[in-house]
């Protein structure tokens, strides 16, 4: 039995005309799983019309009433993880422990939309002339777009919507081809929770999905994460069509590594947060610069750990990694392995003669879309092994004679999503802090993925637009504000005056 994913509108699965489809695989044997259906033009406009007929009703439920589906939700949501890390595991390849992460960190952005009333309240001044009042109003925006990528197919997703559905809006979730499953598992625990139908809809597919989302008139906003080529086509066609949009792109992180650091705790981070997920993370890190005179030390301990790594399938306990999430995207991760060596790196570890397990569980996976952890050390900013944002397990070491020269380098690249600096000295930290051209930064914690109070974002090619994702500016990005001068005329309020408010 082959599973199908098809789109979810109006509160029900909706297979619309479209023919096209895509196949789904399991990333850990290889086999096709199932098929999922690809919009046209017509399910992506039902999916708004959806949204769109179901704003009126959803913006006016009190906040009170919103409130208690979000808090439905949670507790949905909590009971049912294992079951969606299940989904995401058998799509997307990563390891259950690491899907069940995922999920907690989308919960979290679940609680802190719980927290909506708090958020919305607006501001209010008495007498700001005599006898008028100002006040603002966070109002919703209507349908809102979007779109993900397939590297964490239920937290993206819950980056955004909670805060959305909470301040008001209805949505229409484009989720990536890839692992399509979760969207859907989310959109029934909506519906459990008493969501009204068509406030939380998802259309599945490509870039014709994209495209009509972007161009389409009742579409008021779009939030997108994927590769930064993508985000800036997203962004840009997007404004043009006048919308507002937030298109979180790809990545290159950086891990500096000062002399006096602990190399113990450095190589543990260096190794967590270069081979959790595969490297499939936009927070992964990359690139570890080591300050001289460590990188020898810190080399050896990190190709230590790393021979020890257990890479299996993603479905049994004792796997730490699993596989890519395609083949082709597989074959593109290895084919950096050449290209390193052939401009000059050292190849100190070769990710293709890792053992892959699965065997003593009876998975065959020889035909699963595998690669074991990399390590490059003397790799420099020329090569493509450091250029490119190649999204696997592969680590790029670059030494660096100086503090100034690491904090260069690591400024000069055009991403800025997150890096992170590993030191005892805490001035040193403060300055680095200060100086880094980076949206998040680490200080001892080599992956800095803000708690969902704070807000989500990168700088330069890693973000296109001003708002961050979630938090604060979550709530910012997805509503409006007006502002309300009102006065209640006093019956001697002296008659006509063509002249502005007079302060008495
Ligand atoms: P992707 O850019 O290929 O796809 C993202 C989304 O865009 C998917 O829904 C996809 O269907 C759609 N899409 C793909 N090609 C399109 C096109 N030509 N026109 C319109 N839409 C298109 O990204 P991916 O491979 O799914 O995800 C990996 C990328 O996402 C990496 O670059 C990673 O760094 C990035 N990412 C960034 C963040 C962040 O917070 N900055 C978070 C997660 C992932």
């Amino acid at each position: 039995m082959t599973k199908h994913v098809t789109h979810w509108i109006d509160g029900r699965a909706w297979e619309g005309v479209s023919a096209r489809r895509g196949d789904l695989h399991d990333p850990a044997t290889g086999a096709v799983t199932g098929s999922v259906d690809f919009a046209s033009v017509k399910e992506t406009d039902d999916a708004v019309a959806a949204a769109a007929a179901a704003f009126p009703g959803w913006r006016a439920a009190s906040v009170a009433k919103r409130t208690t589906v979000l808090f439905a939700f949670r507790e949905l949501l909590n009971q049912h993880k294992d079951e969606l890390a299940a989904l995401i595991v058998a799509e997307h390849g990563k390891v259950h422990s690491d899907a069940l992460g995922e999920v907690a960190r989308g919960l979290e952005v679940v609680e802190f939309a719980c927290g909506i009333g708090n958020l919305l309240k607006g501001d209010f001044n008495d007498s700001a002339s005599t006898g008028v009042e100002v006040y603002s109003l966070h109002q919703p925006l209507g349908p809102v777009a979007i779109i993900s990528p397939f590297n964490f197919p239920a937290m993206v997703p819950m980056w955004f919507f909670p805060v959305a559905i909470a301040a008001g809006n209805t949505v229409v979730l484009k989720p990536s081809e890839k692992d399509p499953s979760a969207s859907v598992f989310l959109a029934h625990l909506w519906q459990r929770a008493g969501l009204p139908d068509g406030v939380f809809n998802v259309v599945q597919g490509d870039k014709v999905a994209v495209d009509r989302l972007l161009e389409h008139p009742d579409i008021q906003s779009v939030s997108f994460v994927g590769s930064t080529p993508i985000a800036r086509y997203v962004y840009e066609n997007g404004t043009r069509y006048g919308k507002r949009v937030q298109a979180l792109g790809g990545a290159k992180n950086h891990m500096v590594v000062l002399p006096d650091a602990d190399l113990d705790l450095a190589a543990d981070a260096a190794v967590s947060a270069g081979f959790g997920a595969a490297g499939e993370r936009c927070m992964a890190v990359s690139v570890l610069v080591a300050v001289d005179p460590i990188g020898d030390e810190l080399v050896a301990k990190i190709a230590e750990r790393m021979a020890t790594l257990k890479v299996g399938p993603g479905c049994l306990p004792d796997s730490e990694m699993g596989p890519l999430v395609t083949g082709v995207h597989r074959d593109k991760v290895t084919s950096y392995l050449d290209a390193g060596v052939t401009a000059g790196a050292d190849l100190v570890v070769d990710g293709r003669k890792h053992a892959i397990g699965g065997a003593e569980a009876g998975i065959d996976t020889a035909a699963g879309f595998w690669l074991g952890p990399t390590l490059f050390d003397n790799v420099t900013s020329s090569m493509s092994i450091y250029t490119d944002e190649i999204f696997g397990p592969v680590l790029s070491v670059v030494r660096a004679p100086s503090y100034d020269e690491a904090l260069a380098l690591v400024n000069s690249n055009p991403y800025g999503n997150g890096v992170a600096v590993f030191t005892n000295d805490g001035g040193a930290a403060a300055r680095f802090r200060d100086q880094v051209e980076v949206g998040m930064v680490g200080v001892n914690v080599p992956i800095p993925v803000p708690v969902a109070y704070h807000s989500f974002g990168g700088w330069k090619a890693s973000l296109f637009g001003d708002t961050h994702a979630y938090g604060p500016h979550g709530v910012h990005f997805f509503t409006r504000t007006k502002a309300v001068t009102q006065r209640w005329l006093d019956p001697s309020h002296g008659g006509v005056n063509l002249g502005f408010p007079v302060n008495h």
